[in-house]
């Protein structure tokens, strides 16, 4: 049997699109060629973890697409031994009768064409330094398998951390608008992040149903569901006063979205923050949000480093 090798067309970037094999998954993601770990030749997939054979990635436009060329170069194999079998033999005989056969190509078959499809997020692992593309933006790198929470969580901060410097050079009422909005993200990229790392490590937590459902919209409370289901403590991964500071930092942004910005009797109860007065505006700083960004980060690399550390390998579906 003759082999039959076929390059794959990458996209107008150079990526390649992929297909998890995996029958409950299918996810579509792309990579770069030539970047990541070198010679590595098995992936894993970017959504659901599972790891097979580069090529068993293949998508079904891509299986079309060989197949359509294959059974082009077949035919032409075809032709060219039944051309072998060409004769013309001249009239002879009273009746000057002559047989020839002639073999006439037809047209080439049609060549199947696709377009790689366009995701969501591109990312390069800080990792291994794969490029990569997927759905959504979570995921595993396909490479070195390592999850890009951290990296995407730290993406975030830094576009937080630009909004401050704008903030630092506007008018006051622009200033604290862009000061109180910075907040309001620092809690909802943690809460994704959060979220998304309970439902990656689920399978290891002692609820695997209830462990995505966890909000880590107030800090107190998100560490007494982290303590049930993973046995971590969050606060563990700052010092006192650090994590006191993240905690009032949650409250503040609590009655920004609730109380528009006023301080509430449970606010005075709650935060130990003592330059605070019932129905005046909560004073949140820039330097505040900063620091945040600190201890978020330091909390949530303890939590991912927790988590590799003393659990099981995550498990998907
Ligand atoms: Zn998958
Ligand atoms: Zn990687």
């Amino acid at each position: 049997m003759n082999k039959f090798r076929v390059s794959l067309p990458l996209d107008e970037s150079g990526f390649l699109g992929r297909e998890c094999p995996s029958e409950k998954c299918r996810g579509y993601f792309k990579i770069k060629p030539g970047t990541g770990l070198p010679g590595n030749s098995k992936i894993h997939c970017p959504y659901c973890g599972f790891t097979a054979e580069i090529n068993d990635f293949t998508t079904e436009d891509q299986i079309r697409y060989a197949k359509s060329l294959a059974i082009r170069e077949i035919s032409k194999e075809i032709v060219k031994e039944l051309k072998k079998l060409e004769f013309d033999s001249r009239p002879t005989g009273p009746l000057g009768i002559g047989i020839s056969l002639k073999v006439k190509p037809a047209r080439p078959l049609p060549i199947f064409r696709y377009r790689e499809k366009s995701l969501e997020t591109s990312i390069t692992c800080s990792n291994c330094g794969l490029e990569y593309a997927v759905f959504g933006v979570f995921a595993f790198c396909p490479d070195c398998g390592q999850h890009n929470s951290l990296q995407i969580l730290s993406q975030n901060h830094d576009i937080i951390l630009r909004m401050l410097d704008i903030a630092a050079n506007a008018e006051n009422e622009v200033s604290q608008w862009l000061i109180g909005n910075a907040l309001e993200d620092c809690v909802s990229s943690f809460d994704g992040f959060g979220r998304h790392v309970c439902y990656v490590y689920r399978n290891s937590s002692s609820n695997p149903k209830k462990a995505p459902e966890v909000s880590f919209q107030n800090l107190e409370k998100a560490k007494e569901k982290i303590i049930e289901l993973f046995g971590i403590d969050l606060s563990n991964g700052v010092n006192n006063d650090e994590w006191q500071m993240a905690k009032r930092a949650f409250q503040k942004r609590h009655l920004l979205a609730h109380r528009m910005g006023v301080i509430d009797e449970e606010y005075v109860r709650k935060s130990g923050d003592i330059s605070a007065r019932v129905g005046r505006k909560v004073i949140i700083s820039e330097e505040e949000i900063r620091q945040l960004i600190e201890v978020l980060g330091k909390l949530t690399t303890y939590f991912v480093n927790e988590l590799a550390a003393t659990l099981s390998k995550p498990k998907e579906n």
